[in-house]
């Protein structure tokens, strides 16, 4: 009887709540995306984690144990001429998204990447996120290309520089997220004094910075950032804890492994530069790289 009952349960949380979730989730609405993540965890501690057949029956919610994320950081693609070490050619990047497809990679969104770290949600198997700092203007043509490819990405602004002579202006920023591609609060004022400012320890500066970015999402765009890129990486506990609490679920960082796995703090998600400065630009570099990460953490061939 307890076993019709848990099942019953389950079954009803699914159908009445996990699908409208679905809808919501593509337009958007965290917060429930977030509850249903929840809720069905806390399912499977109710009674159904010891029914081994019944899990089983639901074992397609959650990720096999060889899925991960990958998470690639750009920042200006170029199709002219370079302007830094950072920078990427449009053609570098076109190859990329082919190597990328050739070995079964397919894009994923924040939510999807919260869901798949914290709960282990279904995700594919190889997983990818395209982030792109700093809030250059190319990110329209590179998002296009990702759009073209049934792929999108995330852009990690600068709020307090939208529409100035380097970044997207308000008009293309919603646009591109009436297309689903998603944004990142990458600092309001302070970008390039953050690793300075953590030195000194000055945590109010850096949380009035975050707050008035956060405040510049709620004003303009259609909810509070999901995502807070860490500005020249400057990470520690404190400002991890500055995040949590103005509701931020995803903190991208700078390198510390390749790949992202179910368990990891999804307060602090490991990136790998694509730049011509790390060489990873060039695409038989990067072809190598990603045939390693596959490798690594895959059984299949
Ligand atoms: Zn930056």
């Amino acid at each position: 009887m307890k076993k019709i009952l848990n099942l019953l349960i389950f079954v009803c949380l699914l159908s009445s709540i996990f699908m409208p979730a679905v809808s919501f989730a593509s337009e958007g609405n965290v917060p429930l995306t977030v509850f249903i993540y929840k809720a069905y965890t806390l399912g499977r501690l109710y009674g159904i984690k010891k029914e081994e057949g019944i899990l089983n029956e639901y074992s397609g919610l959650f990720s096999s144990k060889d899925t991960f994320c990958l998470v690639l950081m750009y920042h200006n693609i170029y199709t002219k001429k370079k302007q830094s070490v950072y920078d990427v050619s449009m053609d570098d990047f076109k190859r990329h998204v082919s190597i990328l497809k050739k070995y079964g990679f397919e894009s994923i969104t924040l939510t999807d990447l919260y869901g798949f770290l914290k709960f282990n949600k279904k995700i594919p198997e190889r997983s990818v996120i395209f982030t792109f700092d700093d809030g250059f203007k190319s990110v329209v043509p590179a998002s296009k290309v990702l759009r073209e490819n049934g792929w999108t990405g995330v852009s990690s602004i600068i709020t307090g520089y939208v529409g100035s002579s380097w970044e997207i202006s308000l008009d293309d920023i919603r646009a591109l997220e009436n297309m689903g591609f998603e944004f990142a609060s990458h600092s309001h004022k302070l970008h390039n004094l953050y690793g300075k400012l953590l030195k000194e320890k000055k945590y109010d500066i850096l949380k009035r910075d975050i707050v008035a970015s956060i405040e510049y999402f709620k004003d303009n765009l259609k909810e509070s950032p999901f995502a807070f890129t860490y500005p020249q990486g400057a990470y520690d506990k404190k400002i991890e804890h500055i995040l949590s609490s103005q509701d931020i679920k995803i903190g991208f960082g700078l390198f510390r492994k390749k790949v992202n796995k179910f368990g990891d703090n999804p307060l602090y998600v490991s990136r790998i530069e694509i730049s011509e400065r790390t060489r990873y630009a060039n695409p038989t570099k990067f072809e190598a790289f990603i045939k390693s990460v596959v490798e690594e953490n895959s059984n299949k061939p």
